[in-house]
């Protein structure tokens, strides 16, 4: 059906993010619930067009491990989109309420995450550019779908003149300005599981300084504004080379103040996540099942290269298993 914005009366805010903000929305002729994401965009109006035509691609994506797409609509400045609503939220929210997630659920999450991104370029070509816990969602049915995925160049392009986004699920390749692969969601995806397994962002601990780098949600700009799809041009070079301690006790004050930076400056601590993610070894699991950790070590193999893709992944030892896993998802929704 046609949707209007009049027809949709605001419930409450689920979320923001670095883009917009999302609420849960009625469609009141029909009666139905709809997640509302609202992204403030800075293009002219031939470009909006363009996204909006862009995102119909969206229709077609139909996968019970993606997100169901009930349209989008211009409402100047912005544009809204409106998708299913998952009753249970993002998996970073889950985390945050009930601390380290079962590793065999991890295991499940990350079949259906390999599932989705396998569906969503097999058959549309789409890569996902943006796997992180909170663009994975849960209901009470028990079903783990994929949102805020790169249907539109265009709206990544207009997005991407503003910001670059939290990166730090970004893989060394991302980083380094290499082009952008399957492979990268996979890098993406390694991070976001040992963050759902420990139940903390992965890197942050080598921050001794830097408590929780993940709640981080400054700004990164170019130095050149709407020069840069990668971090290659802010000219990152490849050494270790620390922040003084006064850059970084000034970084700390903005950060903690919450003031983003526009126009060129960006905190030492996040160059310095880029640098470590670049330069030192990757994360991994340990004291978990073998299998769960030799899982996420291929996904984190820093060559992208060696590391597999998506459906290649879904033939892994772990992942055979999570599929026949005895654990009812239903049922694990209904403890939280
Ligand atoms: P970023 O902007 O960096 O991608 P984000 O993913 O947290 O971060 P949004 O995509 O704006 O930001 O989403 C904000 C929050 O809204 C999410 O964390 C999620 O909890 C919630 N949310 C998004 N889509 C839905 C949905 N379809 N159903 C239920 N909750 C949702
Ligand atoms: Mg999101």
């Amino acid at each position: 059906f046609d949707l209007r914005n009049e027809d949709l009366k605001d419930l409450h805010e689920l979320g923001q993010g670095n883009g917009g903000s999302v609420k849960k929305v009625e469609h009141v002729p029909t009666g139905t619930i709809m997640a509302k994401k609202i992204v403030l965009i800075d293009a002219k109006p031939a470009v909006r067009k363009q996204i909006l035509r862009e995102l119909q691609i969206m229709h077609d994506c139909k996968s019970k491990y993606i997100i169901s797409f009930w349209g989008a609509f211009l409402a100047d400045p912005n544009i809204c989109i409106c998708m299913e609503f998952m009753d249970k939220g993002s998996l970073d929210g889950i985390y945050k309420k009930i601390g380290p997630i079962d590793i065999d659920v991890v295991g499940m999450v990350a079949l259906a995450v390999l599932e989705g991104l396998t569906y969503l370029y097999d058959v549309h070509r789409i890569i996902h550019r943006d796997i992180k816990p909170s663009n994975i969602l849960f209901n009470s049915q028990g079903q783990i779908k994929l949102c805020d995925f790169g249907v539109s160049g265009e709206l990544i392009g207009s997005i991407a003149d503003t910001f670059v986004g939290t990166s730090t699920y970004m893989s060394p390749e991302r980083i380094q300005g290499s082009q952008y692969s399957v492979k990268s969601d996979v890098w993406s995806l390694g991070i976001s599981l040992i963050e759902l397994a420990l139940g903390r962002f992965p890197f942050s601990s080598s921050y001794s300084d830097d408590s929780d780098l993940s709640d981080f949600e400054g700004t990164l700009s170019p130095a050149r504004p709407g020069s840069m799809n990668s971090l290659a041009s802010l000219g990152l070079p490849p050494s270790r080379k620390r922040a003084s301690k006064a850059e970084k006790s000034k970084a700390d004050k903005r950060k903690s103040k919450g003031v983003s930076l526009q126009g060129g400056a960006m905190t030492m601590s996040i160059l310095e996540l880029l640098q470590h993610i670049v330069n030192e070894p990757a994360p991994r699991l340990s004291g978990f099942p073998e299998q769960a950790e030799l899982f996420v070590d291929s996904c984190l193999l820093k060559d992208p290269d060696e590391r597999k893709t998506p459906k290649d992944l879904l033939k892994d030892e772990w992942i055979m298993y999570a599929r026949t896993s005895p654990i009812d998802l239903q049922e694990w929704a209904t403890t939280f």
